[in-house]
């Protein structure tokens, strides 16, 4: 059997976005998106003769109440009498942390929103802290990987190695130390120093540069 394919047709709020099966009178159901961000089965027959062009839930009499529920950080006190761009309605809500924020009730409801944003912010400081502690470990080459994820330290400790730090060696001629770090077949960095320190110093900012820290142990 032919239907007729009305995918990406809007029809009042809602818009045709797949077919889906035919229900029992043959008529082929389609997954509609309202306007209202609610997502419905609605035959072709009925979008194509204009006899449903909503959800039918998005005016505020069916209204889902989200009054005293919890959503992550934020506890719902009530409607918010302003309304979002795309018709949804807004909750005020307070956070744990005490500050109160207005939330749309579809980024509740999918857990989009959890908090004020203190959540969002202690979750970067935790990230932030995990790089202060990689720092930590600064001229630690076993904790770096390349870009493919292989530990550097595996691939590139050579015997010919006499100053005990990696990528850089002593060169008897100019009586310097020479920092090398090899990338994707290339030297980006090649550079003499006076002392073992600094050409360790220069060594280890390259890698930094080049190697993503590891952030498994
Ligand atoms: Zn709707
Ligand atoms: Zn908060």
């Amino acid at each position: 059997m032919h239907y007729i394919d009305i995918t990406g047709q809007r029809f009042g709020k809602l818009v045709a976005q797949t077919c889906g099966s035919p229900d029992r009178q043959g008529n082929m159901l389609w997954h509609c998106t309202c306007d209202c961000g609610r997502t419905l089965l609605v035959s072709g027959t009925n979008l194509r003769q204009g006899r449903q062009k909503s959800c039918g839930q998005c005016g505020s009499l069916r209204l889902i109440d989200l009054t005293g529920q919890r959503f992550g950080r934020l506890v719902v006190m009530k409607r918010s009498t302003q309304r979002s761009a795309n018709g949804n309605a807004l909750w005020q809500c307070r956070c744990d942390c005490g500050k109160q924020v207005v939330v749309d009730s579809q980024r509740l409801r999918k857990h989009i929103t959890r908090s004020c944003g203190c959540l969002r912010n202690e979750l970067a400081k935790k990230r932030s802290y995990h790089n202060a502690a990689f720092r930590k470990t600064q001229g630690n080459i076993s904790r770096l990987k390349d870009a493919n994820g292989v530990f550097f330290c595996s691939t590139k400790k050579t015997k010919r190695n006499r100053t005990g730090v990696i990528g850089v060696s002593f060169d008897q001629h100019s009586g310097r130390y020479v920092a090398r770090l090899r990338y994707r077949g290339q030297y980006v960095l090649n550079q003499t120093a006076a002392t073992l320190q600094e050409a360790a110093t220069l060594r280890h900012r390259a890698e930094l540069k080049y190697f993503k820290p590891s952030t498994t142990d």
